[in-house]
């Protein structure tokens, strides 16, 4: 879309002349946009990375005139069906974390052990030993999928439990309780072994090597960080050439949770491990820039 609300200045941006704002100006700004119409978070997209003019795109409301259809990049479809998920509402969730999460885990490697009855439509039921059988076997990827999607699954009283690439577990509770929207953090999740979902508006790698993706303030300006030694495996296995392809991405994170800022009310979610993380990116399904 050519027009964005920015919460920093209270002013309605064209984007050609948002993309010509001082770098700094533009960086604080670009964390602030929602859409004109429904006031969902938007995002700003420079003319370079992706050979289109300079736009804005936005989560839009359903009912929001200015909706333009995403689609995940990488053919991110949750890997499992809705009608699936409904039926087996009722299991215990398991997630083995893996540090090739990122972007093909999806169409390499997939076990060939019992998947359930032929023809669930294309169910990814990742059973990797015996003892898991009668619980569901999600992906942190289908995880995110789900909160993002599902506002019955974030309230959700289901077990999840989260297991570390070594077999350790990680994370166990109930879905409503272990893991936690950007928007919904509180002290009370300083040093909290959870699960963070939000979407970002920018990234940027800063000049000790870490990666922050940034949050705009209707998330409470949530920043996660990449720690340096992890940022490069990061970019490549979630395939990002631009920081500036993240914008409007979905995270979903674990990591210790600090607050910080001059008020000591800013969220900083710092990720050491790869296989602590996920990201769900989208582009539109039909770049037009008026969209
Ligand atoms: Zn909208």
């Amino acid at each position: 879309m050519q027009y964005a609300l920015c919460g920093v200045d209270n002013r309605v941006w064209e984007a050609a002349d948002f993309s010509r704002l001082p770098s700094a100006q533009l960086s604080q700004y670009r964390d602030s946009l929602t859409c004109v119409e429904c006031n969902a978070l938007a995002w700003f997209r420079r003319a370079s990375t992706h050979g289109h003019p300079a736009h804005f795109c936005a989560h839009h409301e359903s009912t929001c005139q200015l909706k333009a259809e995403y689609v995940p990049v990488d053919n991110d479809q949750g890997d499992g069906t809705e009608v699936v998920d409904q039926i087996q509402s009722s299991g215990d969730i398991v997630v083995r974390l893996s540090d090739d999460q990122g972007g093909d885990i999806d169409v390499v490697e997939r076990p060939p052990v019992p998947v359930g009855p032929e023809g669930q439509g294309g169910r990814t039921h990742q059973v990797r030993g015996r003892d898991f059988l009668s619980n569901q076997q999600f992906s942190l990827r289908r995880v995110l999928h789900r909160l993002v999607q599902s506002p019955d699954f974030r309230r959700s009283a289901s077990t999840i439990s989260f297991f570390r690439p070594d077999g350790r577990q990680l994370i166990h509770g109930q879905v409503r309780d272990v893991t936690k929207a950007f928007s919904e953090i509180t002290n009370e999740d300083d040093g909290a072994a959870k699960f963070f979902w939000g979407p970002i508006t920018s990234a940027r790698r800063t000049d000790d090597g870490k990666i922050w993706l940034n949050s705009s303030p209707q998330y409470q300006s949530v920043s996660v960080v990449i720690f340096d030694d992890i940022a490069d495996r990061f970019l490549d296995a979630f395939g990002i050439e631009d920081l500036d392809d993240l914008a409007g991405a979905h995270v979903l994170v674990s990591g210790r949770c600090a607050f910080s800022g001059q008020r000591g009310i800013k969220p900083i979610i710092w990720c050491g491990a790869l296989y602590q993380i996920v990201i769900r990116r989208y582009r539109a399904a039909n770049l037009t820039v008026a969209g």
